[in-house]
Formats: C-alpha cells, structure tokens, sequence
C-alpha cells in the first residue's frame, strides 16, 4: 500500500502535489497517470504507470480534490 492510500483510502483519482527526490521540485501528478511521469526538471521519473493507481517514486506533499 502506497503513503497515500494510507491517507487517502477512497479509491478516487486525484491529483498529487509530488516532490522530486532529487531536485526538490515539486510538480502536480495525476494519482492514475497511465505514462511514465518524469521530472520537469531534472528529468527524474517520479510516477510509473501500474495498470490502476501509479506507483508514486517521489514524496507526496500533499493531495488535491
Ligand atoms: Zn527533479
């Protein structure tokens, strides 16, 4: 079970805040992103695609409605 599951245990998509965890860039995720999702800056991937709810590799800082 991922960190916001355990937060957030509806099974609605939502939009996450996510933070690089090599950059610090924080940059906006969708919870069901069905492509890779990389880092605007630096390039790091920050959300895998995993056929439901994306494997989220960075922090979340928080969760958006
Ligand atoms: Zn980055």
């Amino acid at each position: 079970m991922s960190e916001w599951e355990k937060l957030i245990p509806r099974p609605k998509s939502k939009f996450l805040r996510v933070k690089c965890p090599k950059c610090g860039n924080e940059q906006i995720i969708f919870s069901h992103a069905v492509n890779k999702v990389k880092c605007k800056v630096c390039g790091a991937e920050l959300a895998e695609p995993s056929g439901g709810k994306a494997i989220i590799k960075g922090e979340i800082v928080s969760v958006l409605d």
